[in-house]
């Protein structure tokens, strides 16, 4: 995700993105964890780093990124959404007991669009699948 995240930053400095350490630190958090963590989670994490990162500044920066394409946010019905670096289609894999997620890696169903253009005449934007069961390690604890 090294050069991802390279290419992203200069994306941003081109819109006129000011880069603050704090700003970047988000979005390398996010370029090296494939947990999908939440804003909390990043929050947790990065005040280590930053004692006076408030979670008012993560969500801001969370949004921003977010509404800029740079990162990608999973939305968990009434839980906290999560965020994600890797904006690229792909599909999820959800624990419901220790609220994992992971990249579900399966080819992508993309004969379902067609089938909806062609059969509801809608112009598909894109969809999501996301499978929801108990991993392997909570099954057996
Ligand atoms: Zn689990
Ligand atoms: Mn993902």
């Amino acid at each position: 995700m090294e050069l991802e995240l390279k290419e992203k930053l200069s994306k941003l400095e081109e819109i006129g993105y000011r880069r603050t350490p704090q700003r970047e630190a988000v979005i390398k958090y996010l370029s090296y964890t494939d947990t999908h963590p939440s804003a909390d989670e990043i929050h947790r994490e990065l005040e280590k780093e930053f004692p006076n990162l408030s979670l008012a500044t993560i969500y801001n920066n969370l949004h921003f990124l977010t509404n800029k394409g740079v990162i990608k946010e999973l939305y968990c019905g009434n839980e906290s959404s999560r965020f994600d670096f890797n904006t690229t289609d792909h599909y999820h894999i959800m624990c419901e007991s220790c609220r994992k997620i992971e990249d579900f890696k399966y080819p992508l169903f993309y004969e379902v669009e067609a089938f909806a253009e062609e059969f509801y005449e809608y112009n598909i934007k894109f969809h999501s699948l996301e499978l929801y069961g108990i991993c392997k390690d909570c099954q057996t604890n």
